[in-house]
C-alpha cells in the first residue's frame, strides 16, 4: 500500500508506482492533502497514473483536524486492507499514516528518509524524524541523507540508498517536456525569464516573510530587467493581504510538463521547493533558495544553488552571484539514475516475498 497526497509525492512516486502495478498486488491511497485539481489530480492523467483505490478527502482546514483526519482514515483503510508493507514518500503530513501503521504491526518502507535541515521550525522535520524512527525500511536518496540516519542509531542493514526518483521521471517524459508550448504561449525567450516558486509554511504564513519576498522580487525585476513568473500556490495565494506588485506574473500553478519547460529555460530560478533546485540542478539552471536551512546541501556542494535566506538584498547578490559563474552546473550521477524505481522494486520484493524486515 501507498499513502501519499501532495504534488511533489505524486510526481516523485510516478515512475515506481509504474513499477509496483505490474508486479505486486498494490493498493493505492490518496488523502487529497493537496485537493486542487492543479495540484493532485492533473498529475495522474499526465504522468499516466491510474485512479487511486480510495481517497480520504482529508480536511485540511487546520493543522490539528488534518493530522486527526489522516491518522483516523488511514487506519480504517490499513485494517481492512492489512497490507504486507507501507510504502510512504518524504516528509509531508500525509506520511503521518505512519503512525497507525506502525501501531498496528504494519511494516513501513520510507523513501527519501534521512534528510535533515536541523531546523525543527520546519514541520516538514518533525515529520522527518518520526517516519524515519517508525520505518522498518529506509531508503535515503544520497549518502548523505544515510549518513544522517546512521547518526541517529538506525541500523545499516535498514538502510538502502536508492537514488533520487525525480530524474526517473524526467527522463521518461523527456518528449512531452519538450513538445510544451509554454514558452510560445507565454511570448517567453530562453534565458529571458525567472522562475519563482514558493510556498513554504515557514515563508508564506507570516506576512511580513512574505512580503519580503515580494519586496526582493521587485528589486530583482529592476536590477536584472527580466520578466519574473511566479505560478502561485493556493496556499501562497490565500496568505496574500496586501496588492503583489506589478512587476511580477502570478500565474495559476502549471502542469509538470510546462513547469519543467519553464525551469529548464529560465536565466535563473528562485524558490523554496525541496524538489524545484533538484531539477534546476538537472537542467544546469542557477537556483537560489529563499530559505533559511535546506535539508539538500547536496546541491549546495555541487555549485548549483544559494541558499540566500529572505532578505531582498541578500537575494538580489546570490541572483547575481550564482548567475555570472562560468562553470558549467551539471547533475552528478551519485544523487539520482534512472534505476530508482528498480531498486525501491527489488527492496520490497526481497522484503515481501521472505517477510524479513
Ligand atoms: N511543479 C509543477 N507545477 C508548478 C510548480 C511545481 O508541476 O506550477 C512541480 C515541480 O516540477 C516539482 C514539484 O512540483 O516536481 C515541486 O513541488 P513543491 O514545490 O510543491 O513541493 P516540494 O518539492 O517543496 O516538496
Amino acid at each position: 500500500m501507498s499513502i501519499f497526497g501532495t504534488r511533489p509525492e505524486i510526481i516523485r512516486l510516478s515512475r515506481i508506482f509504474a513499477k509496483l502495478e505490474t508486479n505486486f498486488e498494490h493498493i493505492m491511497v490518496n488523502t487529497n492533502q493537496n485537493f486542487t485539481p492543479e495540484l493532485n489530480r492533473i498529475f495522474f492523467k499526465d504522468l499516466k497514473i491510474r485512479k487511486p483505490d480510495y481517497n480520504l478527502k482529508v480536511n485540511t482546514g487546520n493543522y490539528g483536524k488534518e493530522i486527526g483526519e489522516i491518522i483516523e482514515k488511514s487506519e480504517k483503510i490499513i485494517l481492512k486492507e492489512k497490507p504486507d508493507v507501507l510504502l510512504i514518500l518524504g516528509d509531508t503530513n500525509s506520511g503521518l499514516a505512519a503512525i497507525p501503521a506502525s501501531h498496528h504491526g504494519i511494516k513501513i518502507v520510507h523513501l527519501e528518509a534521512g534528510m535533515r535541515a536541523y531546523d525543527f521550525r520546519m514541520p516538514e522535520e518533525k515529520n522527518r524524524v518520526l517516519i524515519d524512527h517508525l520505518s522498518s525500511v529506509l531508503l535515503p536518496y544520497t549518502n548523505y541523507s544515510r549518513e544522517n540516519l546512521i547518526r541517529e542509531n538506525i541500523h545499516t542493514s535498514k538502510i538502502y540508498v536508492v537514488g533520487n526518483p525525480i530524474i526517473e521521471v524526467i527522463n521518461y517524459f523527456t518528449k512531452q517536456i519538450e513538445n510544451s508550448s509554454v514558452l510560445e504561449k507565454m511570448k517567453l525567450g530562453t534565458k529571458d525569464y525567472f522562475l519563482i516558486t514558493a510556498h513554504r509554511s515557514e515563508n508564506v504564513d507570516d506576512p511580513k516573510s512574505l512580503e519580503k519576498i515580494f519586496s526582493g522580487l521587485e528589486k530583482i525585476h529592476l536590477k536584472f530587467k527580466k520578466r519574473i513568473i511566479y505560478p502561485i500556490h493556493p496556499r501562497t495565494l490565500s496568505k496574500i493581504k496586501k496588492k503583489i506588485p506589478k512587476c511580477i506574473e502570478c500565474i495559476k500553478p502549471l502542469g509538470f510538463f510546462d513547469f519543467t519547460k519553464l525551469e529548464k529555460n529560465a536565466f535563473c530560478i528562485i524558490t523554496d521547493s525541496g524538489t524545484v533546485p533538484e531539477e534546476a540542478l538537472f537542467f544546469g539552471v542557477p537556483c537560489v533558495t529563499i530559505r533559511e536551512s535546506t535539508e539538500r546541501p547536496e546541491y549546495i556542494e555541487a555549485g548549483g544553488n544559494i541558499l540566500s535566506g529572505l532578505e531582498p538584498d541578500n537575494l538580489v547578490k546570490s541572483v547575481k552571484l550564482i548567475t555570472s559563474s562560468k562553470n558549467k552546473l551539471e547533475w552528478i550521477n551519485s544523487l539520482g539514475d534512472n534505476k530508482t524505481s528498480d531498486r525501491v522494486a527489488n527492496i520490497l520484493s526481497g522484503k515481501i516475498e521472505r517477510q524479513k524486515f
